[in-house]
């Protein structure tokens, strides 16, 4: 009888030890694929990543599910872009996942913004134009320096959320640094050749990358972040570019392919698609892969 009861007592012991293992991985949910990959570099085995937007999906206009309820009504720590990159989706989301862990203050909400250095912040701002920038360009990512501020803000979260892993979030941080300042003088070296070459984009989604690696940003077919190209204002953009020699147009894979096609062909400019969401094309399925892609494509884009 005894030895029955302990049987029953050490398979349970080990069913709830197994569970409380499962569950001691912190829940994390990034709002964008390029914030997840970093979480997933700096938490390790210690997390579980979900990313909200699809790699194909624009940050700025992602098609809220009820899934997304679910997953951050479970999560322990929410990444967010920060600077209102996703007030056009993710405010009615959390409201209805009722998540105390992932509250603003709460040390379960990152703000990858935080601490960063904000490029085009508007003196003053109107909503209602449609313009989607309201606190300052919030693509900062495409800059790996920024990166590494995001990833030390996760760190931090991290092990706020989930103490007895501090070192595993500190030493992860760690790597994830020493990769990307190897990466970054390999990228700076790809690009060193173009220093100063000019570039036209769809959206102002490239204006950090461009300030990092030299390349100077000459007009972007949208007239304001998050409003549609008009003709008017596409015939400017086609002017400045015959008159500056613009040979290169990046887009992303959600942005209107055929506008950038129509523009290339009466400037004789190449469109270069240059993915800044890992996962939306196979060479991407990182943020250094990812980087690497933009780094490579604009790179053999400009040598043309
Ligand atoms: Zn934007």
């Amino acid at each position: 009888m005894k030895n029955i009861n302990l049987t029953r007592f050490f398979s349970a012991a080990a069913v709830a030890f197994t569970a409380s293992r499962a569950s001691a991985q912190l829940k994390v949910v990034a709002t964008t694929p390029d914030l997840a990959s970093i979480a997933r570099e700096i938490g390790g085995n210690a997390v579980t990543v979900t990313a909200l937007a699809k790699p194909s999906e624009d940050p700025h206009f992602v098609d809220a599910k009820p899934s997304h309820i679910v997953i951050l009504n479970r999560a322990d720590v929410l990444i967010e872009g920060g600077a209102e990159l996703e007030i056009g989706w993710l405010p009615p989301l959390l409201e209805s996942a009722r998540n105390s862990k992932i509250a603003a203050g709460a040390p379960g909400r990152v703000v990858a913004s935080s601490g960063v250095r904000m490029m085009e912040i508007p003196t003053s701002f109107d909503r209602s134009k449609g313009d989607v920038h309201s606190l300052g360009n919030p693509h900062f990512l495409a800059d790996p320096l920024d990166a590494k501020i995001v990833a030390k803000n996760m760190a931090d979260h991290f092990a706020q959320s989930d103490r007895k892993n501090a070192a595993t979030y500190a030493a992860n941080l760690a790597k994830f640094n020493s990769t990307l300042d190897a990466k970054t003088r390999q990228w700076s070296g790809t690009l060193a050749p173009f220093k100063g070459s000019k570039v036209v984009t769809y959206h102002k989604d490239f204006l950090y990358f461009a300030n990092r690696f030299g390349l100077t940003i000459a007009d972007e077919l949208e007239p304001k972040p998050g409003i549609a190209p008009s003709p008017s204002h596409l015939a400017r953009v086609i002017g400045t570019m015959k008159s500056q020699g613009v040979k290169v147009l990046l887009v992303q894979p959600y942005q209107n392919r055929k506008t950038a096609e129509t523009v290339a062909r009466r400037t004789g400019a190449t469109v270069l698609e240059m993915p800044q969401q890992p996962g939306a094309r196979s060479n991407t399925s990182t943020y250094f892969a990812m980087m690497d892609n933009l780094v490579n494509t604009v790179a053999a884009g400009l040598k043309k």
